[in-house]
């Protein structure tokens, strides 16, 4: 799998000729570095500069799709042009656009009752987070030691196995985050698809992640010729065809994108 920077050049062109691109980050270990209590991700500066000025060009869609709510991922970035797509995609918003997935609204209560009883079943451990989501919700692991995170694994599967055995809900693992969200066909390749109907003009899609719940929209966006990276060491499984190293490393590719018109290639 190539390192995006050594291939740059061919990627830079394939983007500018494209006339628009669309181009989509994940936020939590891709745009912004992984902390160990989500709630402190931040942007660095430089990450904040080059998406501000990436979000002003007219022809660039660019986006964000997280795993957190959009409300949450909008604040932390606070910047004006995006499109937010929030909750793994069930909802999408910016640029004149709202969307929320029907279906997934109806499970809206379930989880706040699961969210209740996670909550009762796995906060006397000390270092869990539970985090109501809304569409979805997160029990995060990253502060709980050791010894412990068995017993949060197993006291989230004790939890949702009846919600899950009725065919409600479905559950899903990240890097120390457990996550819930209605057991329906959709991810964030379901919203990069979407958006790319949105915007039919964007002929290039391009889009960066870290985890697992990336993967489809990897695969989503290479389908349609486009170019996915995937942020992390090389040896890591990954359907996506580039890498870059770390979220460091984006701002940088986030640097690069902004020359592409600037200068010959
Ligand atoms: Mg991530």
């Amino acid at each position: 799998m190539p390192h995006l920077l050594s291939v740059w050049p061919s990627v830079a062109r394939r983007i500018r000729d494209a006339g628009t691109a669309m181009l989509l980050f994940d936020f939590d270990g891709t745009l912004a570095p992984i902390v160990d209590r989500p709630e402190l991700a931040v942007l660095s500066p430089e990450t904040r500069q080059h998406l501000a000025s990436l979000a002003m060009r007219e022809n660039l869609i660019t986006g964000i799709i997280s795993g957190r709510s959009i409300a949450d991922v909008s604040a932390r970035v606070d910047l004006p042009g995006l499109i937010y797509a929030g909750n793994h995609g069930f909802e999408i918003a910016g640029r004149g656009i709202s969307f929320s997935h029907p279906q997934a609204q109806q499970v809206r209560e379930t989880l706040a009752g699961v969210c209740e009883e996670l909550g009762k079943a796995v906060s006397a451990i000390p270092g869990t987070i539970v985090e109501d989501k809304g569409l979805t919700l997160s029990v995060h692991y990253r502060l709980v030691s050791e010894s412990d995170q068995a017993t949060v694994r197993r006291r989230f599967s004790d939890v949702l196995i009846p919600h899950t055995t009725s065919g409600q809900l479905r559950t899903t693992a990240g890097k120390m985050v457990l996550e819930v969200r209605p057991n329906l066909d959709w991810g964030k390749g379901n919203a990069i698809a979407e958006l790319r109907r949105m915007f039919p003009d964007a002929a290039l899609t391009m889009f960066f992640g870290d985890d697992v719940t990336d993967e489809d929209g990897f695969a989503t966006v290479q389908e349609s010729n486009g170019v996915a990276v995937f942020v992390g060491t090389a040896r890591q499984p990954t359907v996506a065809l580039h890498r870059v190293d770390s979220p460091v490393e984006v701002s940088q590719v986030l640097g690069l994108l902004e020359q592409i018109w600037e200068s010959p290639l």
